[in-house]
């Protein structure tokens, strides 16, 4: 690492939040750029290259998640998006055109603050690094290179389709997916909107993997968007 200061750059239209994040980034060593609309966003990314964006969604000139969809034509930044509660919709198009990770407000600093390192900790790792060819998550092991999976140490059988989809998951440990890039991811394009295969599938994999199937550990549900692995 440098010694140089990470940048974020924080986009949201509500002085009182701006105030209230920008405490809190700060105090995690962030240097702050403070954006209340869309297209001040898409310039200010431009010319700082930043290391983080925090972008609420309602914003005053345009939507956020068309914010995201034109940065995502040319970069690869962390994106966390602030929705408000009645925004399930917004939260999951958000999501769909590749942001990271989302929180609805009201949400707490600690929250926030942990989503940021996890995001932050995804892009570090070298995509395809042949350095972790094992996975670890509660009781289960998974050997990437030789395709098996353990429990406590024994071997779990699963099929194709159940390891395709814990493959998905492993790729994108931390993050959440929503159902239709997880239907896409595993199913293809055609069955994006089958999302009674994921229920199906993901049951069979909570059952074999979760010590508690009906309270999961590490396959988590996020209500209403999709599923994350937690590690
Ligand atoms: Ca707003």
């Amino acid at each position: 690492m440098t010694t140089s200061q990470r940048v974020a750059i924080l986009v949201e239209d509500e002085r009182q939040i701006r105030r209230f994040l920008r405490t809190s980034l700060e105090a995690e060593g962030f240097v702050v750029y403070e954006v209340d609309n869309g297209r001040q966003a898409l310039v200010e990314v431009a010319t700082r290259k930043p290391d983080l964006l925090i972008l609420d969604l309602g914003l005053p000139d345009m939507d956020g998640v068309d914010v995201i969809r034109d940065l995502r034509n040319w970069t690869e930044l962390p994106i966390v998006v602030l929705s408000a509660r009645t925004g399930e919709a917004g939260k999951i198009d958000a999501l769909d055109a590749g942001a990271d990770d989302y929180l609805t407000k009201p949400f707490g600093v600690g929250e926030l603050l942990a989503r940021i390192r996890v995001v932050l900790r995804r892009y570090a790792a070298v995509p395809g690094a042949t350095e972790n060819s094992e996975i670890r998550f509660g009781e289960v092991r998974v050997d990437l290179k030789m395709r098996q999976v353990f429990r406590a140490g024994v071997e779990v059988h699963l099929t194709s389709t159940e390891y395709r989809l814990l493959g998905v998951l492993i790729r994108n440990a931390g993050k959440v997916l929503t159902h239709r890039q997880l239907l896409r991811e595993v199913w293809g394009p055609a069955h994006v909107d089958n999302s009674h295969y994921l229920r199906t599938y993901m049951a069979h994999l909570r059952q074999k993997l979760e010590s508690d199937p009906a309270q999961p550990q590490h396959l988590v549900t996020e209500t209403g968007v999709g599923y994350r692995l937690v590690e």
